[in-house]
């Protein structure tokens, strides 16, 4: 059996959702991406077991888009979405809840439920010492939004990336 899914990736400009797209697809980081324009797309076939195949379409969305009326075409049929904030900028955490209320409202899997979001905080190779936002923020917000997970990740370091994506996906598998 073959599966298509696909799979948004959003967040405020520079929190790394294009790194971690690289870093997931093809296990690799750079530091100078080109800013992504429109939309980026990538795919990856997953063998999932011996008769399941996945192949997951990662629509990787410019933080600029944010509100426009874009956004409805591109979340169009999707089937989840990864929301990415930089732990070490505040200001992309309260743009998470932002694009998650923007998801929710233009968006939803056929019966009516809210699409499966994951929240990433991204860029933890960068933490020292005190934090911007702790723990029990992250998870009250979590909670009080609808994720149905989050985790500490590095698109740098390659940390918890596979982990977050296997989760998703199992969660879009059950519901399916
Ligand atoms: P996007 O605008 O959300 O697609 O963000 P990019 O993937 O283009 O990344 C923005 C900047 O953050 C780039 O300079 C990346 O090298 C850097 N970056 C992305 N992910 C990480 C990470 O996990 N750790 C660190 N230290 N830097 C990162
Ligand atoms: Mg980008």
């Amino acid at each position: 059996m073959e599966q298509l899914m696909k799979i948004l990736v959003i967040g405020d400009p520079t929190v790394g959702k294009t790194s971690f797209v690289h870093r997931y697809v093809n296990n690799m980081f750079q530091t100078d991406y080109k800013q992504t324009i429109g939309v980026d797309f990538a795919l990856k076939v997953i063998r999932w077991s011996d008769t399941q195949t996945i192949k997951l379409q990662m629509w990787d969305i410019a933080g600029q888009e944010r509100f426009t009326s874009m956004t409805r075409v591109y979340y169009r049929d999707a089937h989840a979405a990864v929301i990415v904030f930089d732990l070490t900028k505040r200001s992309t955490f309260d743009g998470a809840l932002k694009w998650k209320r923007d998801l929710d409202s233009k968006c939803a899997l056929p019966d009516g439920s809210p699409l499966p979001a994951i929240l990433l905080a991204n860029k933890c190779d960068l933490l020292s010492g005190e934090r911007q936002l702790q723990l029990s923020e992250i998870e009250t917000f979590c909670r009080e939004n609808g994720f149905i997970g989050w985790t500490e990740v590095s698109a740098k370091e390659g940390v918890m990336i596979e982990e977050a994506m296997r989760f998703l996906i199992e969660s879009v598998l059950a519901k399916t």
